[in-house]
């Protein structure tokens, strides 16, 4: 989708577009998940977000009294749009300067922003969500990870699970449990936990696709300090909330934009692989890939109009999980059908279609992670008032 935007906005985007041009490597550019070994693929997203950083384009949404670039929505989805137009890789941080930055800045204490906002930024520190458990997915509220009040701190015991990036990094935002006894959202605090403390380990998990970015983390008796606390003990809920809703407008929005540019390499694909199609089967890939066009258009339209409405302050409770749940349909759809027009290439590790055996094994992922679609239609249903899928 095309859309205006201020002579500021388009300015900025040109110079970015140039600035990424004279510093983004070729050799990063649209690289799949697993399709270079885990090792290779961080550094490589770690050294990209230190290059954005040090040519100050790093956090757009952040202010910039905390070093962000400050921009207004429609900036934003330029620079976003410049990103996903080169192909860009995600910087290793996205997740901690999307969700956690915005976090300590509403909730968090001056030292707390001062230990970790520029560190995440500058990529020198490397921060992972410790939110799941076996037991607490979906039903978050569920988690049983606690800790206990000691002089000066908490002792953690307990465990996480799929937690992406922890075999990496330094730290981890966890939700832990501070009331002895407390159920539910009652009694449980968002915390800043060392991931190199005594006592934290962590075991990789290996995904469909092959590759293992996500893990299980356990907490053995680790020390946290008061400070460590992130808001008021025993209301991290409300944090934890603001975070994951932050998740949901800005997170979304670069991988909705993303669903164009693959489109249009599959469509590339199509047009120069051999032998040539007979013209009833070219119409029906035609037709195939006019479908997701407009349904890679829909998506856009929803993420830019809940990007404008929660940046006027408005409730965006139920188009929130109406974008996530057309984006996961949409973005697994175009996995499907590369999948069946490339045929027995997409399934070889090597050539041009290689790429795309391992997005659409690890695009099952789009339909759990974030909320799984169930939760997402029952989210849905209940700002409806319908009656959700389990009541
Ligand atoms: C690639 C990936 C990366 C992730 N990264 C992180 C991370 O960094 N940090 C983190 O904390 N978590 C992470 N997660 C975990 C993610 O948030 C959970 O997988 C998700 O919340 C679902 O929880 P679950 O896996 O426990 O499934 P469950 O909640 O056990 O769900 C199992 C099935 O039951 C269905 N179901 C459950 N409850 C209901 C209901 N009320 N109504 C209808 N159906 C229901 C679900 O839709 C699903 O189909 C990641 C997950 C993935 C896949």
């Amino acid at each position: 989708m095309d859309f205006t935007v201020s002579v500021a906005a388009r300015e900025l985007g040109e110079r970015f577009r140039r600035w990424i041009a004279e510093n983004l490597p070729p050799e990063w550019t649209d690289i799949a998940a697993g399709s270079v070994g885990e090792a290779q693929y961080a550094s490589m997203r770690r050294a990209w977000g230190q290059l954005l950083h040090r040519g100050g384009w790093s956090a757009p949404t952040w202010p910039t009294e905390y070093g962000g670039l400050g921009l207004t929505i429609d900036e934003q989805l330029v620079y976003l749009t410049e990103l996903v137009n080169a192909g860009a890789p995600e910087p290793l941080n996205t997740n901690p300067i999307g969700v956690l930055g915005p976090c300590l800045m509403r909730y968090g204490s001056s030292r707390q922003r001062e230990r970790i906002l520029p560190g995440i930024l500058s990529h020198e520190l490397i921060g992972c969500q410790c939110f799941s458990e076996p037991d607490a997915g979906s039903d978050l509220a569920n988690l049983r990870t606690r800790a206990t009040k000691v002089d000066g701190g908490w002792i953690v015991n307990g465990q996480k699970v799929w937690t992406t990036n922890a075999q990496l990094a330094d730290f981890c935002y966890a939700l832990v449990r501070t009331e002895p006894g407390s159920q539910r959202r009652a009694g449980v605090s968002f915390v800043l936990i060392d991931m190199r403390a005594e006592g934290a380990a962590v075991r990789p998990l290996t995904n469909i696709a092959g590759s293992a970015e996500f893990n299980e983390v356990f907490f053995t008796d680790v020390f946290i300090a008061d400070d460590d606390v992130v808001g008021d003990v025993g209301r991290g809920w409300d944090v934890a909330m603001y975070a994951l809703s932050e998740e949901r407008t800005t997170g979304i929005a670069q991988r909705a934009l993303r669903l164009r540019r693959d489109l249009g390499n599959l469509e590339a694909l199509h047009r120069a692989s051999a032998p040539p199609l007979s013209n009833r089967e070219a119409a029906r890939w035609e037709a195939e890939f006019e479908q997701l066009g407009v349904e890679t258009r829909a998506v856009e339209a929803a993420v830019y109009r809940n990007l404008a409405l929660a940046a006027q302050g408005e409730d965006i409770s139920i188009l929130s999980p109406m974008a996530i749940y057309t984006w996961s349909a949409a973005h697994q759809r175009l996995r499907r059908i590369a999948m069946q027009r490339l045929g027995p290439s997409a399934i070889r590790s090597d050539g041009p279609s290689g790429d795309w055996n391992r997005s659409m094994l690890f695009a099952r992922s789009a339909t759990i992670a974030g909320g799984t679609t169930q939760i997402q239609l029952n989210n849905i249903a209940k700002g409806l008032g319908l009656p959700s899928s389990r009541s």
